[in-house]
């Protein structure tokens, strides 16, 4: 597959996107070197008692598809983009996550995910390089959802999971936060292709 995405990552910043061979890291991914240190923590982003993640990014080899539980909420609460990390205000929002839609009392249903939104360009170079995105595009899975209105929620784990996650039975301990869609427009591949053309992306594989 052609890797000519580079044009799309930002220059060096403290979030600076790492890159594991020819794949760009999405900011939030947990390396090897944090792994297995989880402890409670004040957390910088949502400001209350959360598990929390050891910080060693770049350390040893990214594990994809397993959120750093600090970075995760650091996306989310300040509204940044899972792949590149730059802010989400001002840009088309996409969400490619498989959450499905819940009804949840007086207020009709919504979507809940742990997953951030992403820039509809960087949501292009994720389904170009993400393993179980491009396995959701071979099986007709693969959701991609506009996003046009949606808010934070923090979720809090049971006294159990803080206890198998850091050896300590706590209550009132804040795990992932969440990304609550509540407008948004249900859209395809081809969606995701349109507008991107001048970025000279071409998405390979077949469509369905
Ligand atoms: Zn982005």
């Amino acid at each position: 597959m052609a890797d000519n995405t580079s044009c799309l990552l930002p220059s060096s910043t403290s979030r600076e996107i790492l890159r594991w061979g020819a794949v760009s890291v999405p900011y939030a991914a947990l390396w090897s070197g944090e792994q297995g240190r989880m402890h409670v923590a004040k957390c910088p982003h949502a400001g209350v008692l959360a598990v929390c993640d050891h910080e060693a990014r770049g350390t040893g080899k990214p594990i994809f598809g397993k959120p750093h539980m600090t970075r995760q909420r650091e996306l989310i609460i300040d509204q940044r983009c899972d792949l590149c990390a730059r802010p989400l205000a001002g840009r088309t929002k996409v969400s490619l996550s498989h959450a499905t839609f819940r009804v949840s009392g007086a207020e009709g249903g919504c979507i809940m995910q742990v997953e951030p939104l992403v820039h509809k360009d960087c949501a292009l170079v994720c389904v170009q390089h993400c393993p179980s995105l491009k396995r959701d595009i071979d099986a007709g899975t693969l959701f991609v959802r506009q996003v046009h209105q949606h808010r934070v929620q923090l979720a809090l784990l049971t006294a159990a999971a803080v206890e198998e996650f850091c050896g300590e039975r706590r209550n009132g301990i804040v795990g992932h936060a969440k990304v609550e869609l509540q407008r948004w427009t249900e859209r395809d591949l081809r969606w995701l292709e349109a507008g991107n053309l001048n970025i000279g992306e071409k998405l390979v594989r077949s469509r369905k």
